[in-house]
């Protein structure tokens, strides 16, 4: 079978991640990510399975080999449990996770999981039902709080939960979330808020930075750092006396650009090598104006040599934070 070598970016960083979009709809309405009206994406161009399955095997005969699906809220996207059976059967893809806001877990994590779904990131970003709602605009706690449990029930074996801190929002809750990563044997993300939401509300003063999240739930619990994987976003710790774990993702104070490891692809087909990046680059109007296999390697080559620095590089120069796209677009 044909391999292509790696895809290594203009700063020596090889690609091995990719974070794929499967739709831009969402059921919630988080108002950390989305925008008050958002624009949907035609249906017409959203990348069909058949061509996602493409895409991604040639990206895995370039060692991408660990896949996230995720959105929008990918449990939206009708028959996503085809699309996990389409990309487990290409065997270079290593580890196929699923970031979800949970609402559609209960009904579906069965399915997910007998499709060959490896693990499922649930979001959660309060303990209290009617904090859960003012921020993502539905009544739904008690149904993602049921979709957890689905998740372990279903012999998920890693049920990880993202809780994005904003201060004045959810910051006293930190160490009511280590208790439950500490009491209920979760692994809790805590993640620094990224100036990617629709409403532009964000600014460095909503950020909660990772040191400051990490001495108040130091002031409970002792924790044991763990060794970071490469490219890893986040930083994780163990408890001392139980067994769940902690991640911090300190994606603005402390990002580790440096060894960034990941692709993202918008469910209309665009790569977007950083978050950060200000553009972005049109795989789908290649693939669907008949572009053979070797012009795909060609701009996959190209793009990704395009990928910037990263964030570090813009705090490290002094520049001003931009919001560049909506989180739900990127695909998060
Ligand atoms: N809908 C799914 C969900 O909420 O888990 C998947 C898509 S969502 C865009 C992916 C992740 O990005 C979620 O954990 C979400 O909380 C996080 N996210 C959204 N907006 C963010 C922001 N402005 N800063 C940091 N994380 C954000
Ligand atoms: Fe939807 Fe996820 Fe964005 Fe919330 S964070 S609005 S659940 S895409």
């Amino acid at each position: 079978m044909e391999e292509y070598g790696k895809l290594v970016d203009s700063f020596g960083r090889v690609a091995r991640k990719l974070r794929l979009s499967v739709i831009d709809k969402c059921n919630f309405r988080c108002n950390f990510c989305m925008p008050e009206t958002p624009e949907w994406l035609p249906n017409e161009k959203v990348l069909t399975f058949e061509e996602i399955g493409r895409i991604v095997d040639m990206l895995s005969r370039f060692g991408v080999d660990r896949v996230r699906i995720t959105g929008g809220e990918p449990l939206v996207r009708k028959g996503v449990e085809q699309l996990v059976s389409k990309l487990r059967s290409n065997s270079r893809v290593k580890r196929l996770g699923l970031t979800t806001n949970g609402y559609f877990l209960k009904e579906k994590a069965d399915a997910l999981y007998n499709a060959g779904l490896d693990s499922v990131t649930v979001s959660l970003h309060s303990l209290r039902a009617d904090r859960f709602a003012f921020v993502t605009q539905r009544n739904a706690h008690s149904r993602v709080i049921e979709g957890i449990r689905a998740a372990k029930d279903a012999g998920f074996q890693s049920v990880k939960i993202n809780s994005v801190i904003v201060r004045g929002y959810n910051d006293d809750e930190i160490v009511d979330f280590a208790s439950l990563a500490a009491e209920g044997g979760f692994n809790v993300r805590f993640i620094e808020f990224m100036p990617f939401d629709g409403q532009r509300h964000w600014g460095m003063e909503k950020v909660v930075p990772g040191a400051e999240i990490l001495s108040r739930i130091s002031s409970k619990y002792r924790l044991v750092p763990l060794e970071r994987e490469p490219g890893s976003t986040a930083t994780n710790y163990k408890f001392e006396d139980s067994t769940g774990e902690i991640g911090i993702i300190t994606s603005i104070t402390r990002p580790f650009c440096s060894d960034c490891d990941r692709l993202r692809l918008t469910a209309d087909g665009k790569l977007v090598p950083c978050l950060f990046d200000t553009h972005e680059y049109d795989l789908s109007g290649l693939l669907r104006g008949g572009a053979t296999d070797p012009e795909i390697h060609e701009f996959l080559r190209s793009k990704v040599k395009l990928k910037s620095a990263g964030v570090e590089s813009l705090i490290n120069n002094s520049y001003d934070l931009q919001h560049v796209r909506p989180m739900y677009r990127t695909g998060g």
